[in-house]
């Protein structure tokens, strides 16, 4: 079976209860599936209003399954507000809250305990890349990060190059490629349904380039921060995909 095609919306630190208008102008398209994964406060509205057609998700859980975590979030809670994914990973907790690939690893598996689809995310700084290390540093956190209980129903990763988000920049098709059959091939080394496992790439993907990043060999869907927040921006991502 082919992994699933998914265009992921990671709103981060943005939106209100007003901004949910924009999901209703979002589009579907046939055999894509589409999440947005918004401030936590939203979860639960953005649920009941999506009613179906939109998927959603949290941007980070907490490893423990409850307790005295106060401000942290357990995956269970975001699976009774209505998610279906969690984004674990992501450059900006690593950076801003110093989650290492073992703390990535656990929410990982703190996400599958609860029935949440993992987006486990990895990605080089811009000083690896420049010194070569970006396959090394990309296999390191997949070894770390990804739990030995991942499955393509239960997880999905997200190539997301530090220096590409937010900034405008993108690699080139030839980067994302080459970081996507090493991802592929060390998945399908440790996972027997490796094959099946959603890649996404994230980073500074817009309406202009998504369809020549979503061309790349191993790209199966998009995780998409600034444009996701507007559905004349998001909309044609989807579109793109399909
Ligand atoms: P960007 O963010 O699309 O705004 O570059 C992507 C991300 O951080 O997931």
């Amino acid at each position: 079976m082919a992994p699933p095609k998914l265009a992921a919306g990671n709103w981060k630190m943005n939106g209100t209860l007003q901004s949910l208008a924009e999901l209703d102008a979002l589009p579907t398209a046939p055999g894509v599936e589409v999440l947005i994964c918004p401030p936590a406060l939203l979860v639960q509205p953005m649920a009941g209003r999506a009613a179906g057609r939109i998927m959603v998700g949290g941007q980070d859980c907490h490893a423990a399954a409850s307790g005295a975590h106060t401000g942290d979030i357990a995956a269970a809670q975001l699976k009774d507000a209505g998610a279906s994914h969690v984004i674990v990973g992501h450059s900006e907790r690593r950076s801003d809250h110093g989650e290492t690939d073992a703390a990535v690893m656990a929410k990982a598996a703190a996400a599958h305990q609860a029935g949440l689809v993992a987006i486990i995310c990895v990605g080089e700084t811009e000083a690896q890349r420049d010194s070569g290390e970006t396959l090394s540093v990309i296999a390191g956190q997949l070894a770390a990060s990804v739990p030995d209980c991942a499955t393509a129903a239960n997880t999905v990763i997200a190539y997301e190059p530090v220096w590409a988000i937010g900034t405008g920049r993108t690699p080139s098709a030839a980067q994302i490629a080459e970081v996507h059959d090493a991802m592929r091939q060390a998945l399908c080394a440790r996972f027997a349904d490796g094959a099946e496992i959603s890649l996404l790439y994230g980073g500074s993907v817009k309406p202009a380039n998504a369809a020549e990043i979503f061309a790349i060999p191993h790209v199966n869907g998009a995780l998409v921060g600034g444009a996701s927040l507007k559905a004349a921006d998001f909309g044609p991502i989807i579109s793109a995909l399909s």
